[in-house]
């Protein structure tokens, strides 16, 4: 039996951003790799701060980028429930089992007791700790505080001049001084758990073997190694996995492009775009491989080569991955991220009726994509028969206007006898026709693409009249030589 069993644990205060999927990511590599499992948990212990829709989001994220779980809040599995809010039983059972061990106790200090000793321990410049005036009741005032419904929290105490060890696997040696903790809280005035006690006790019920989570948890471990020792649970092994960083080394934000990881999939980047960025943000195979397929991620997967370093994340780095992906679909693929994107933009109907159009489009535009979004502004001159151009865009092909005439007349003229629409046919017959009126191909060919697309950059000019067939072409022209007569 294989005895590796990873979890992602978020808190459903926010829409995940990279940095969270990152640790979701790792997770599931280490899991994958291992043929073990990865596990989803909901840590709702915070009542306070939990967001609408953040849980849906967590998921939602996970399931676009084909993060797939063993056992989770939504599927079960045999350690459930995976939804902190409804274990609150097997934490309160940890609690009064470290009360009657000495270590836990029942404290009825009230916020403005709480508040008036933080500001005094500022004023000293002391420590800034709870100051243990609940440590000693007696169990008749205690029973007697509970009777009377008075709010408590019950802490932990914290024990003196120990040195905790941890051995991590990404960070190594990291030792702690207990005189530097406070007398942490274990269930709060709600009655629901801290993030303490609850994630080591459900580490250990879910049975956890590697803890692989953000470096930012680095200052909660000895609390929690202290819990696992009360508690006589063995813990799991635990590896801090490095900061991630803006371009300008200050913490990832908002300023540094989108934060919510479904906002990468709303501005058109592709998962696994996404995923193979995510995944250097801390792990590499070497020192200069940077596109890295998934099945070559599952098998190189080490914990070994997580560094320490913060990593940096680089939009740009992002997106040219992104172009890269694009480009690595097959058409087939492609078409349908540009079909959705249509969609969203255009409907269905319009989809729907030029899709033969869209089809044949794919391939060209792809070269040009950053993002799967550039797509509709980039066809949406073949999704319609009536395309309008104003004059003075027909204008900006420098012929003057009775050059213009002359061109479209001798273009229309030519397109209404062409029986071969072929961009081959077309393209060495319209040279002809340029070379006859002796134009410069830039000012001719210039011409019949901003009356064909009213744009100056678009895919091979004879591609887009084989697209658009003879009676669209033959329209355009029409409607444009209008303007000139
Ligand atoms: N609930 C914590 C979070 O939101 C989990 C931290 C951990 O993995 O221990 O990230």
């Amino acid at each position: 039996m294989n005895d590796i069993r990873v979890r992602y644990a978020p808190s459903p205060t926010g829409q995940p951003h990279i940095g969270n999927i990152r640790t979701a990511f790792f997770n599931w590599l280490y899991a994958r790799h291992n043929g073990g499992k990865f596990v989803v948990r909901i840590e709702d212990t915070d009542q306070e701060r939990l967001v609408e829709g953040a849980y849906e989001g967590i998921l939602e994220a996970l399931s676009w980028l084909n993060i797939d779980w063993d056992e989770g809040p939504d599927k079960g599995g045999p350690f459930g429930p995976y939804l902190q809010s409804e274990r609150l039983e097997v934490y309160n059972s940890a609690a009064n089992i470290l009360i009657t061990k000495g270590v836990g106790y029942y404290c009825f200090c009230d916020r403005d007791r709480l508040n008036n000793l933080r500001k005094q321990q500022q004023e000293n410049k002391s420590d800034i700790k709870y100051d243990r005036k609940c440590l000693n009741l007696s169990n008749d005032e205690i029973e007697q505080n509970l009777s009377n419904n008075i709010p408590h929290v019950i802490r932990y105490k914290i024990p003196a001049d120990n040195t905790i060890q941890l051995n991590d696997i990404v960070r190594d040696e990291v030792e702690w001084n207990t005189n530097l903790l406070d007398d942490f809280v274990l269930i709060k005035s709600d009655g629901f758990p801290t993030y303490h006690l609850a994630n080591v006790v459900d580490d250990h019920s879910m049975n956890i073997s590697h803890v692989l989570r953000a470096e930012e948890w680095l200052p909660s471990t000895p609390r929690h190694l202290l819990l696992y020792d009360a508690l006589g649970y063995e813990p799991p092994q635990f590896g801090h996995l490095p900061m991630i960083l803006g371009p300008d080394r200050s913490k990832l934000s908002k300023r540094h492009g989108a934060t919510s990881i479904l906002e990468y999939r709303d501005l058109g980047y592709l998962p696994e775009a996404v995923i193979n960025f995510m995944v250097l943000l801390g792990w590499s195979i070497d020192d200069h491989t940077e596109i890295i397929n998934r099945q070559e991620m599952v098998k190189l997967f080490d914990l070994g080569r997580v560094g320490k370093p913060a990593a940096v994340f680089d939009i740009d780095k992002l997106d040219w991955m992104n172009g890269n992906y694009i480009r690595d679909l097959s058409d087939e693929d492609l078409f349908e991220h540009v079909k959705h994107a249509c969609i969203g933009e255009f409907g269905e109907n319009i989809v729907d009726q030029y899709s033969d159009r869209l089809t044949k489009m794919t391939p060209l535009i792809s070269p040009r994509m950053k993002y799967v979004t550039d797509a509709p502004d980039m066809v949406s001159y073949i999704l319609t028969d009536n395309l309008s151009v104003e004059k003075e865009f027909i204008e900006t092909c420098k012929l003057s206007s009775s050059d213009i005439t002359i061109a479209l007349t001798a273009t229309i003229k030519y397109v209404q006898e062409e029986i071969d629409f072929s961009k081959d046919t077309l393209e060495s017959e319209m040279r002809i026709i340029c070379g006859q009126l002796e134009y410069s191909p830039r000012n001719y060919f210039g011409l019949i693409r901003n009356v064909l697309t009213s744009r100056s950059a678009t895919p091979p000019l004879f591609d887009i009249m084989e697209i658009l067939g003879p009676r669209d072409t033959l329209s355009r022209l029409d409607n444009a030589l209008k303007l000139f007569q």
